[in-house]
């Protein structure tokens, strides 16, 4: 079994096809966590959960949204349906989108916000974290939280220090051509690693839509950059990702 911990299902890419998409994904017997940003996605992902036994939810926001109605009304959401998501996520820092310093503020004032819930909920994080991982993992560090860093794009000290208090990386499908991931899987214990296809984004053949079924894909990457084998990734990266969101 393999557990692709982040995705977008609800993303309109999926529309003509996403049952299809999730079932080939279970008989491939493959577990989907997909993330959902802000209160109309986390509608449409609350009807995909109920439909399909193989997806798991996280609901979230994107450290780009600042109206104070959508956030108000996000983490409203967050807890009238706690019981049906395994994470708080994607939240967290895009410092590649947002220059402005104001902004940023505001931005790291919306990220404490849902830190603190997931403390309140006991729900685990998953992490957006753009051109930020300083900041982010010096938050995190300081609330003592250990969290899914999503589609990790900063240095090896960077992980090596958020492993150190716990946290998990992520290792998307774009491994297959990323130099800078192929690094990262090659440098990292793989306890501290999970899988993710992070679709439709990140396919591993570039300009394609991407899949959770494609997971498997990272795996064997990772397995080859590692020079292990392919069985002991799957086992160990489905081990941390179930422990982590309780699913196993
Ligand atoms: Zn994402």
């Amino acid at each position: 079994m393999l557990i692709d911990t982040h995705t977008h299902l609800d993303f309109p890419q999926f529309d003509n096809d996403r049952s299809e998409i999730i079932k080939k994904a279970e008989q491939e017997n493959i577990l989907i966590i997909t993330s959902a940003m802000g209160p109309d996605r986390i509608k449409k992902t609350l009807e995909i959960i109920e439909k399909h036994d193989n997806v798991f939810a996280t609901f979230g926001l994107s450290p780009q949204e600042f109206d104070e109605k959508i956030i108000k009304e996000t983490i409203a959401l967050i807890r009238k349906h706690k019981d049906k998501i395994v994470g708080i996520g994607e939240v967290g820092l895009d410092y590649y989108w947002i220059k402005d310093s104001e902004k940023r503020k505001k931005e790291m004032e919306n990220f404490k916000i849902f830190i603190e819930l997931s403390d309140e909920l006991k729900l685990p994080l998953v992490i957006h974290s753009r051109d930020a991982e300083g900041d982010v993992i010096c938050e995190l560090e300081k609330s003592g939280k250990p969290a899914l860093m999503h589609c990790f794009s900063g240095s090896k000290e960077q992980a090596e220090r958020a492993i150190c208090f716990g946290c998990l990386i992520s290792i998307p499908t774009s491994i297959i051509y990323s130099k800078q991931k192929q690094r990262l899987a090659k440098d990292l214990p793989l306890e501290s690693m999970v899988l993710e296809t992070d679709a439709p984004y990140l396919s591993p053949v570039p300009k394609t839509r991407n899949e959770p079924v494609n997971v498997k894909l990272s795996a064997e990457k990772i397995a080859e950059v590692k020079n292990i084998n392919l069985e002991v990734v799957e086992e160990t990266t489905t081990k941390n990702a179930g422990k982590f969101f309780g699913i196993l």
